[in-house]
């Protein structure tokens, strides 16, 4: 079946007491046993173990990667956390890409040196420069394509050889693109993260997290690392996700072309020194995108002329856009990195990857496109 019949049906079967045609919320702790010897007959215990809504959606989100199963989180970051926690031990060294959600660069720098990990940020876009890094003791390599929040594109299959060669597991980041446009499997990685947050549930209502694996015995190891640290993501945010995911082919699809249109308008505009969207033919690396995935996504970004204080301006100015962290969602949201997402990241290291002063982030959304132009347009002009 295709890509839009599993997201409408997949892990979702009609209430067999009720008939209720949506997976109810089973908003509940425990599940009772009939007796000891049938323990766990039904499949669930406690909500921190598994849960029928939660497991809907993991189901859903299985069929859609093409893994072979998932476990859903409290956040995205949870569900990157239960990764490293499952996968990794003191001596370790693993080796993350640069250009990384503010959160993961967060925790990968400030948390896993604690637990004794060592950790390489690395141009995980130059794929040379991951295999110079891989040493004899690295476990994991996670990437994020294209990256937050300048989008630069990771050749992922690639990195996938290196870590074949190397005997190192895969990780990568989903999010931006989603399974829809991108499919990592495919491209001969071992995990994918995702923050359900973002298009999956595509409304701007829940946190969520979810890790696909495409063999049983990581399922194993990273189900244990999340009931262990209770991670797991609650029904509520189950059953909304649920929702949301299925009309995300029809978000992705308007949103990444309203993305398009803004960047195009953005790349003639006097005040911007260059705009930052895999879609556009003058992207760098166009033509790894469009052989790596089906679509560019909804994430644009740009630099104004002028720096911090002209990205500000431009923030306070404009109209309809609203200035919020959170992307994917059906609202356009603008963003300036330096001085919210990524205040957090060292001023030099962060302009060596990329994210410089007058960096704005666009998560465009399903308003129509003229609208969103000339709102942009119009704070330009301010700016
Ligand atoms: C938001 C985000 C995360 C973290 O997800 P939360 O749900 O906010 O914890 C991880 N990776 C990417 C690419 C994101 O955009």
């Amino acid at each position: 079946m295709g890509f839009r019949t599993k997201q409408v049906h997949e892990g979702v079967t009609p209430d067999p007491t009720t008939g209720a045609i949506l997976t109810p919320i089973h908003q509940s702790t425990t599940f009772v046993q009939e007796s000891v010897d049938t323990y766990m007959g039904k499949g669930y215990s406690y909500s921190r173990a598994g849960n029928p809504t939660v497991r809907a959606f993991e189901q859903k989100l299985t069929a859609l990667e093409g893994g072979v199963d998932t476990t859903a989180y409290g956040s995205g970051m949870a569900a990157t956390v239960a990764v490293f926690l499952a996968l990794l031990e003191a001596g370790d060294h693993i080796v993350v890409a640069d250009v990384v959600y503010g959160g993961t660069y967060r925790f990968a720098d400030q948390f896993l040196s604690k637990l004794g990990v060592d950790v390489t940020f690395v141009d995980a876009s130059e794929t040379e420069a991951v295999a110079n890094a891989t040493k004899d003791n690295t476990k994991l390599v996670f990437t994020e394509s294209p990256a937050n929040p300048t989008l630069k594109v990771t050749d992922i299959a690639a990195v996938s050889e290196i870590c074949k060669a190397n005997g190192v597991i895969h990780v990568t980041d989903n999010t931006f693109l989603t399974p829809y446009f991108q499919r990592p499997f495919e491209l001969g990685v071992d995990v994918i993260v995702h923050s359900t947050t973002k298009f999956l549930d595509g409304h701007n209502a829940t946190l969520g997290g979810a890790v696909v694996v495409n063999n049983k015995e990581l399922q194993e190891k990273i189900a244990f690392a999340r009931i262990s640290a209770g991670l797991v993501m609650s029904p509520m945010v189950a059953w909304l996700t649920l929702q949301g995911t299925k009309t995300l082919s029809v978000r992705m699809d308007a949103q990444s072309a309203n993305a398009m249109a803004v960047a195009e308008f953005l790349q003639t505009h006097s005040k911007v020194d260059y705009v930052n969207y895999p879609g556009l033919a003058n992207h760098p690396q166009h033509d790894l995108s469009s052989k790596q995935a089906s679509g560019y996504g909804a994430m644009v970004c740009f630099e104004v002329k002028g720096g911090v204080e002209t990205g500000k301006r431009l923030m306070d100015n404009i109209e309809l856009w609203t200035l919020a962290e959170n992307l994917g969602s059906v609202e356009s949201l603008i963003t300036h990195p330096v001085t919210m997402t990524h205040a957090a990241v060292p001023r030099d290291e962060r302009i060596a990857a990329g994210i410089t002063d007058g960096l704005v982030r666009l998560s465009v959304g399903l308003e129509d496109a003229e609208d969103l132009i000339a709102a942009l347009d119009a704070a330009l002009g301010h700016a």
